[in-house]
């Protein structure tokens, strides 16, 4: 049985493909990525592999620092955009657990306007 996605299998099939490939060990994806927004200590940053079976929009805050642990400024500054730029712009906030996330090494929480 395949895991569940909240991919499209379109979308799944093309990432399932980049992870066997490899490339997500090879470079930081999330550090790669160019930010559609800037802060002092996050970027936000589409998602290349959207959960397009309910997603609209779907992208992520990422810390700029390229860490799995926040520090108490990017902690502050999270509970800032939380309270102002993601309520304006997105309806839901995702965190994987550790079983799902496929960049731990990278901390990033999901943001989903729905279709
Ligand atoms: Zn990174």
């Amino acid at each position: 049985m395949s895991t569940p996605t909240l991919r499209t299998e379109e979308t799944e099939a093309r990432y399932q493909k980049l992870k066997e490939d490899g490339i997500l060990e090879q470079s930081c994806a999330l550090c790669r990525v160019e930010p559609k927004h800037l802060f002092t200590y996050w970027k936000i940053i589409p998602n290349e592999f959207p959960y397009d079976k309910i997603a609209k929009v779907h992208d992520m805050a990422v810390t700029l620092r390229h860490t799995a642990e926040l520090n108490e400024e990017e902690r502050a500054e999270f509970e800032v955009i939380k309270s102002s730029y993601i309520n304006d712009n997105y309806r839901y906030l995702l965190e994987a657990t550790t079983r799902t996330k496929s960049i731990p090494a990278h901390f990033h929480i999901h943001m989903i306007e729905i279709k």
